[in-house]
């Protein structure tokens, strides 16, 4: 039966990709965007119309608006959701270190208010999306859902994680359903371009040079989006309580590996200018993804050499139509593996 989903960053990269995904089952989106200036709005609004001209794009309704604004998500929730699919966030390890307080507002705020609207109502499922960073370095790898995860790394972090545990609260007063996806580093068509996976294509295709921390010597558990998307779907159809999940791929790479795929695939070298590694990133980020594998029947089915094809047929045609992503507005210390 089709439902009323209320997706929140409906605009981003992983959202505009959850909300094709239900649309194209027969489900009604609500996207709750901002826009927010982090980096290219326009490219956000293509995503937006992209959804509403795309397949079932007639049941997507956007809605322009902050999840800091109370009244507003009040409103929307009061009109009828059946679910909740909470992606919007101020997003990336390294920008969170330049305006900390507005990361928590947004991120930990924001996710309150959400919370406090479905509490009222009958919403049948929230999921919540985390990230691979609420591990901090833990020493022992893959990062299983047991593992402590009380030593963030960066306000980022430590803002997802307290949504984490501000979500269980909700849970156990009140008995919501709160499914937490701790998404490994995502990467694929629209594609932020704050994130490593973008620009090294950029600096692939401009030449311009990009900053290579550690020697590219970090291992990432690179997920391609389309996998991320229907693990999103699949939690949202299986309500669990509260529980907290892995969503990578479950085979971390190198980056310096994964640098050099791009550049087979471009036939092209990016410029890499090496530097020393930066303290608020993790050294290895790898999954393990057997609770997904049980819980939700998660499966990722992409390779990082199909899914990096993938990214740079996208990215060469937004090229060539250029509407490549903007550089972030927001001016940020130092970019490179982020999340
Ligand atoms: P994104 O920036 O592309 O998407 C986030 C969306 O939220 C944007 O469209 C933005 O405009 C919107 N937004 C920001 N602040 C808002 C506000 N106050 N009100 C309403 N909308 C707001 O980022 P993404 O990569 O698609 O990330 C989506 C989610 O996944 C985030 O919660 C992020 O923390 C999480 N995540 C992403 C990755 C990754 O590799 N991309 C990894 C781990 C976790």
């Amino acid at each position: 039966m089709s439902q009323r989903i209320l997706v929140t960053g409906a605009a981003g990269f992983i959202g505009s990709h959850v909300s094709a995904m239900l649309l194209a089952r027969g489900d009604e989106v609500v996207g709750l965007d901002n826009f927010d200036p982090y980096y290219a709005p326009a490219n956000k609004r293509a995503n937006v119309e992209e959804l509403a001209s795309g397949p079932n794009g007639s049941a997507f309704r956007l809605v322009e608006g902050d999840i800091r604004d109370r009244a507003l998500v009040e409103k929307l929730f009061a009109e009828g959701i059946d679910a909740v699919v909470h992606l919007a966030a101020l997003v990336g390890v390294r920008a969170s270190l330049e305006i900390p307080h507005d990361y928590l507002d947004v991120n930990l705020t924001g996710t309150l208010n959400l919370l406090e609207a479905a509490r009222r109502r009958p919403v049948r499922n929230f999921v919540l999306a985390s990230t691979s960073s609420a591990y901090g370095n833990t020493a022992i790898q893959p990062f299983i859902e047991t593992d402590p995860a009380d030593r963030p790394l960066a306000p980022y972090a430590a803002s997802k994680r307290a949504a984490e545990m501000l979500a269980h609260s909700y849970h156990h007063l009140y008995g919501q359903d709160v499914t937490v996806l701790r998404f490994f580093t995502v990467y694929g068509p629209r594609n932020r371009p704050d994130m490593m996976a973008y620009k090294v294509l950029d600096s692939i295709f401009t030449g311009k040079q990009i900053p290579l921390y550690g020697a590219g010597d970090m291992f990432r558990d690179w997920t391609y989006v389309e996998d991320i998307a229907r693990g999103v779907v699949q939690a949202l159809d299986r309500p669990l309580g509260y529980e907290i999940l892995n969503l990578g791929r479950g085979q971390p790479v190198r980056l310096l590996d994964f640098i050099r795929c791009m550049e087979e695939f471009a036939g092209r070298k990016a410029h890499l200018v090496p530097q020393p590694k930066v303290d608020s990133d993790a050294l290895t980020t790898s999954a393990d993804i057997e609770k997904a594998r049980r819980l939700i029947d998660y499966e990722p089915r992409v390779s990082v050499r199909d899914g990096v094809g993938r990214l740079w047929r996208w990215y060469a045609r937004a090229m060539s139509a250029e509407e490549k992503p903007a550089a972030p507005a927001r001016s940020r210390p130092k970019l490179g593996v982020v999340d």
